[in-house]
């Protein structure tokens, strides 16, 4: 954060309810002091339903950059002048920049998780992938392999209905049966859990351990905890394991790029966002 705000201090802000936890202010007023921008950035508590009130108070005001998160992401579009690709494939937006009132909606999650992927060393194109969810984030995830190249992005989800229409955002998705997870991990190069399932103290892994092999890559978007029983599971059987933080990092650094047209100081970043070393 600026030292001392004054009349010229820029404004960003993330909206969300519940926000009050967000690492989001931490995360970028670290990176606005590593870069010596006189910006500020906070939380706003926007009830559901006032997504739209937030964007005309975002032109009103001139705050130059929002973070979106639940339940605003879908709702917030109505009060939008542009979507990126991305954002309108997903449906979902959860960056919004602002250029002299003209609001332009941006997804980075998806992107932030390849990101992530790359900084482990894992590369996504050619390879085949099992994404397990067809929630916001596992749609972020398969639209962004798909995007990225995998090979093939196998989508199992506990309603199978939404398995498929979330295998639609990559060209090379489908959805893939619960029974028929076994096989497809016997060929899979990445295993993503895309699931909430692991956040829970005595959640087991999402998966059988048996079918986790040392040619599989094995990334968690799950980062509280951050070692998952999952990822516990897939370091006991030899697996390259990726957990959720360098999604959650990355997609924030993607952010703040977009939202003062700056390189992000990604180690500020993450040593603020309070995960220890
Ligand atoms: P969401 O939209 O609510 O989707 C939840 C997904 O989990 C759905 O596919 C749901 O299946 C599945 N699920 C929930 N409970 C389940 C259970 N008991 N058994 C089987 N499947 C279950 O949530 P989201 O926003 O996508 O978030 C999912 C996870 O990703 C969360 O843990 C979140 O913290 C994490 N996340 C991480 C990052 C990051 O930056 N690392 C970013 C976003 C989200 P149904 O469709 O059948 O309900």
């Amino acid at each position: 954060m600026a030292s001392a705000v004054t009349g010229s201090t820029r404004l960003a802000a993330v909206i969300g309810d519940p926000v009050r936890h967000s690492r989001s202010p931490a995360m970028f007023n670290a990176a606005f002091e590593a870069c010596d921008l006189d910006w500020v950035y906070t939380a706003f508590e926007v009830p559901e339903g006032r997504a739209v009130a937030a964007t005309d108070a975002m032109r009103a005001l001139g705050i130059a950059g929002l973070s979106v998160t639940m339940p605003h992401k879908a709702a917030v579009i109505d009060g939008l002048d542009e979507l990126t690709d991305g954002a309108r494939a997903l449906g979902a937006v959860n960056c919004i920049t602002n250029a002299e009132g003209h609001l332009t909606g941006h997804n980075t999650d998806g992107a932030g998780f390849v990101a992530s992927l790359r900084r482990a060393g894992v590369e996504p194109a050619g390879l085949s992938a099992v994404v397990l969810g067809a929630g916001g984030a596992a749609r972020a995830v398969i639209h962004a392999l798909g995007e990225a190249g995998a090979e093939g992005v196998a989508v199992a989800n506990r309603s199978a209905d939404r398995a498929e229409l979330a295998a639609a955002l990559a060209t090379t998705g489908r959805p893939l049966p619960m029974g028929d997870l076994p096989e497809a991990l016997g060929t899979a190069g990445l295993l993503v859990n895309a699931t909430s399932l692991g956040m829970r103290e005595g959640d087991a892994p999402v998966v059988d351990p048996r079918h986790l092999h040392p040619d599989l890559v094995v990334s968690d978007l799950v980062y509280q905890p951050l070692e998952t029983p999952l990822l516990a599971a897939a370091e006991a059987a030899g697996c390259r394991t990726v957990d959720g933080l360098g999604m959650l990092l990355h997609q924030a650094a993607i952010a703040f790029e977009l939202i003062t047209g700056l390189p992000a100081p990604f180690e500020a970043m993450a040593s603020a966002a309070g995960f220890g070393a």
